[in-house]
């Protein structure tokens, strides 16, 4: 006997409570993605039975979930910006909090300029191709030192035909010219080694290297900062995100190496999120 559509969204939202705050909706989008239809298709008819097939295949990803991977890995995919990206393991899967990075990179890119950006750490691309998306004048350089991330950032700047984003490996600003960009924008590794989070959640499944920066979680900010002097213009801006107490230490660290005019901006939550300052 068949299960229709709201029995098995039912009997999975049962086995997903004991993990998910969201239940309900990780079964949704589970289903959605193994019926290859929007939810709010299958939410119109929910009298549908599905094929035996089809619910093994579902109850396969719904266990996925319930031993607690990312829906964004078992989808292969997280919208961010409102633009769908592939995600694997990896790449860290796009939050969105970093989309506050996002928008105060637009607040400050005039859209009748052509400036150059570089995007450190790009994992996915996401940041990247959100600002290349939306600033087609504007080069937009995306980094990694990951050659498996870089595939992936590759493939979702070409799968949105975009022009001018480059996904490159390398190692920070290592490969940029003196004084060449107008503006870096980052979301480097900056937990904390012993950060008792880490044993909770997504990133648990996350790649470490995209987490993990010494016992403070500054030692990449420590390698990128000294760096972003170097390769800035006069007048080019940084953007940082960062962790939620680590604001004042950046303030100072950002100040000490000759950026001015940082300051810090709090994320939707009210959490200490991005900062912005330039040389
Ligand atoms: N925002 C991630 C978290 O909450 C960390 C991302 C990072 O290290 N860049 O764990």
């Amino acid at each position: 006997m068949s299960l229709t559509i709201a029995e098995a969204l039912k009997q999975a939202t049962t086995q997903l409570q004991a993990v998910s705050d969201s239940a309900r909706l990780d079964a949704e989008v589970l289903l959605a993605h193994v019926l290859k239809k929007d939810r709010v298709h299958f939410l119109t008819w929910p009298e549908k039975p599905i094929s035996e097939l089809t619910y093994k295949v579902f109850l396969d990803l719904v266990n996925r979930r319930v031993e607690g991977e990312p829906i964004a890995y078992i989808i292969d995919q997280q919208e961010f910006w409102s633009i769908k990206l592939r995600v694997t393991p990896d790449t860290l899967i796009p939050r969105p909090e970093t989309e506050l990075l996002v928008l105060e990179a637009l607040n400050l890119l005039k859209e009748d300029e052509r400036y150059k950006i570089a995007d450190l750490g790009t994992g996915s691309g996401a940041i990247a191709i959100a600002i290349a998306s939306e600033r087609p004048l504007c080069t937009v350089i995306g980094i990694d030192q990951s050659r498996m991330a870089v595939k992936v950032a590759d493939r979702n700047a070409a799968s949105l035909g975009l022009k001018n984003v480059t996904i490159r490996q390398g190692d920070w600003l290592t490969d940029f010219a003196d004084h060449s960009l107008d503006m870096i924008v980052t979301n480097p590794p900056y937990v904390a080694e012993n950060d008792p989070h880490l044993a909770e959640g997504d990133v648990r499944f996350e790649p470490s290297s995209a987490l993990l920066a010494g016992p403070e979680g500054m030692n990449e900010y420590r390698k990128i900062i000294p760096e972003a002097v170097r390769c800035l213009k006069k007048h080019g801006w940084i953007l940082l995100e960062h962790g939620y107490d680590q604001q004042d230490k950046l303030l100072d660290l950002l100040t000490a190496e000759g950026f001015t005019e940082a300051r810090g901006i709090k994320d939707y939550a009210g959490q200490p999120r991005v900062i912005i300052a330039h040389t």
